[in-house]
């Protein structure tokens, strides 16, 4: 996986359209298309990584972006009373569908005991 075809660098670099939340120097944050809760926003670092295990390999700090990014936006949605759930679906077992890392943030609603 390239740059060049990956998804979610389309979205980082404007050429496919996303509703942004939130953004920073090396973050973005966006509605996810098919939302599996109320409130359900992805938040990526814009540098390409390929999963959670690349990106903390790579580069923690960005790691760390992108968790103080998810908890922004965990607080601007209004998430932070009742709760929320971050999850990185990881590899194949998990059913990670794009290969740019991105972290879920999922609330607004009672969320049961997994989701996403
Ligand atoms: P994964 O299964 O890889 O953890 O999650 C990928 C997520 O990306 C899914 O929840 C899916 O709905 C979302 N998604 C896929 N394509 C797009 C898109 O073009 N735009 C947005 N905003 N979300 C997308
Ligand atoms: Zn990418």
């Amino acid at each position: 996986m390239t740059t060049t075809d990956c998804l979610f660098c389309k979205i980082v670099a404007g050429d496919i359209p996303a509703t942004k939340v939130h953004e920073t120097e090396t973050t973005l944050a966006f509605r996810d298309i098919g939302p599996k809760a109320a409130v359900h926003v992805l938040v990526i670092p814009k540098a390409h990584h390929a999963d959670v295990a690349a990106l903390a390999a790579a580069d923690p700090a960005l790691g760390g972006d992108v968790l103080a990014a998810a908890a922004a936006v965990a607080e601007a949605e209004g998430l932070l009373d009742n709760g929320f759930r971050i999850l990185f679906n990881t590899g194949r077992y998990a059913g990670q569908e794009v290969f740019h890392v991105h972290a879920h943030v999922l609330g607004g609603e009672p969320l049961g005991p997994m989701i996403a």
